[in-house]
């Protein structure tokens, strides 16, 4: 799983996006009434970090739901704020206390406001927050999110906060209800946890031991959502390809992809993370023989230098990481491979640097994260010797940036004139309001805005368009659409468009499954 965990398919594909922050900005300057309008209590859930969370986020939706809470409109302010942390950002955990500071006075000012906070930072610093944050209602671990609502009710009857933390998962988080974020596009969490000790990754000592569903559970999911409208399902995994390990299969996850590959109506599969170290090449055969998984391939790198892999605890070599992309590309032509890379992990040399740099040209990776290291406390790698001064870091990263960023405009310039099939996307395009364009996400998963055709496709649909112009990060389509193709997809999204009686004109549901608020 990649570092700072930023999530390649809710991202352009190539550089970090920050996720929304919280704090008192979304709320009004009145403070007004407390309930929805049919006197249920209303919920605002605040997410940050991975898909892995967002996903978690749409599983606490959806227990808050059945638990007869509703979530709160725009601009109004909700009874219930759930932080779902991550601690492997930076400064999270200066993050969530400042977020909670600005949360104290609005509590002040209504009484029977509650906060909740959940996820990473909540697993790791555990009662630790209720002492620094006596305001906060309820903490629960990565393993609990369950119990939220009975946590809420007993915070509320016992009028003192509860602490929830499991050290392991009793039952898969998959078994809960969800409110998606999207209605044709859906997460599926394959497996939780990490068995795997890299030196700068807190999510082993948070997340637990690797839990795999077993495949008829994550088929019977998939079903029930391509019957409800959803078209493409991202696998997530910490490591998708040590799928299986937990039941005994070490096949069980280039099995799984053919499985999807039988689901009639299931148009895209992809997955994240792999890891390099177990990639084999089972997986890659089933990439290339099963239609609906794309041809497309997010496989973090984290360094060139053997020497730093090796300090990293990341058990394979730049040869071997090279001899993957090498299979994948002679079993599945023009795959977009992108990656996960860190700059200045302690003991970083100049000369391991430019061997980072020579496997990016060597590489060419269509899009690539790049992370600047920097400290994470609790990781083996915090107290490592020779960590590198943040400014050789800031200049090394400028390096990258720059080197990755012309790859990526190469391989995008050589698909100027090609056909591309785009799963029109809501949210994806952030100037689309002055330049009229539509965005979505080709196959291989770039993303493409589209000049705007008539009748308008519904996000969800699908259009055919030709590419004119291409930049680092996303191409550009600017001549008139080949076909478009109303969907399954488009119905689920027209029907989730139904207006929410307190929240007039608001869908119900919006776009991929990036929104960091649910
Ligand atoms: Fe990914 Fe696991 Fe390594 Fe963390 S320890 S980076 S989750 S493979």
């Amino acid at each position: 799983m990649p570092y700072p965990v930023v999530p390649p398919l809710g991202t352009s594909g190539l550089r970090a996006r920050p996720v929304r922050s919280a704090g008192l900005a979304g709320f009004p300057a009145s403070l007004g009434s407390m309930p929805g309008s049919d006197g249920a209590r209303t919920y605002e859930i605040r997410t940050y970090g991975c898909q892995m969370n967002m996903h978690d986020s749409e599983r606490l939706a959806g227990l808050l739901d059945a638990a007869g809470y509703r979530k709160a409109g725009t601009g109004t302010q909700p009874d219930v704020v759930v932080f779902n942390t991550c601690a492997v950002r930076e400064n999270a955990d200066n993050r969530l206390y400042g977020n909670l500071g600005h949360l104290l006075p609005v509590k002040n000012a209504r009484p029977g406001m509650q906060i909740a906070v959940g996820g990473c930072l909540a697993q790791k610093d555990r009662a630790l927050i209720t002492e620094k944050a006596p305001w906060v209602d309820v903490v629960f671990g990565t393993h609990n999110i369950g119990s939220l609502p009975a946590l809420l009710d007993r915070s509320r009857s016992q009028r003192r906060a509860q602490v929830e933390i499991a050290e392991s998962l009793e039952r898969f988080p998959s078994v809960l209800p969800a409110r998606r974020e999207s209605p044709y596009s859906a997460w599926v969490a394959i497996s939780v946890g990490c068995n795997n000790t890299c030196t700068f990754c807190i999510v082993p000592s948070l997340r637990g031991r690797e839990e795999d569903r077993r495949p008829g559970d994550i088929l019977a999911e998939i079903r029930a959502l391509v019957a409800d409208g959803v078209l493409e399902v991202t696998l997530l995994g910490q490591n998708v390809n040590s799928y299986g390990v937990s039941f005994g299969d070490r096949q069980a996850f280039g099995k799984l992809l053919r499985a999807c590959g039988e689901i009639e109506g299931l148009e895209r599969v992809r997955f994240t993370s792999p890891h390099p170290k177990d990639f084999t090449d089972d997986v890659i055969a089933a990439m290339a023989q099963t239609p609906n998984v794309m041809r497309q391939l997010h496989m973090p790198l984290q360094s060139g230098s053997n020497a730093v892999l090796r300090a990293m605890r990341r058990a394979y070599r730049r040869d071997s990481y090279l001899a993957i992309l090498d299979k994948v590309r002679a079993a599945i032509p023009g795959a977009a491979i992108t990656t996960d890379i860190i700059v200045g992990f302690p003991g970083e040399t100049e000369q391991d640097f430019a061997d980072t740099l020579d496997i990016v040209r060597r590489a060419r990776f269509a899009g690539a994260f790049t992370f600047q290291y920097s400290i994470r406390p609790g990781t083996p790698a915090a107290t490592m010797d020779g960590q590198v001064p943040a400014e050789v870091v800031a200049e090394r990263y400028s390096r990258l940036v720059a080197l990755a960023d012309a790859i990526a405009l190469e391989e995008n310039q050589a698909l100027v004139g090609r056909q591309v099939e785009v799963l029109v996307a809501d949210g994806e395009g952030r100037k689309n309001e002055a330049t009229h364009r539509l965005s979505g996400r080709a196959r291989d998963n770039r993303l493409v805005h589209f000049s705007p055709v008539s009748p308008a496709p519904r996000p969800g649909d699908i259009v055919i368009t030709t590419v004119t112009t291409a930049a680092p990060h996303y191409l550009i389509a600017d001549g008139p659409a080949l076909a478009v193709r109303p969907t399954r997809g488009g119905d689920a999204w027209a029907a989730g468009t139904a207006t929410v009686p307190d929240e007039p004109g608001k869908p119900i549901l919006l776009g991929m499954p990036t929104l960091s608020r649910v």
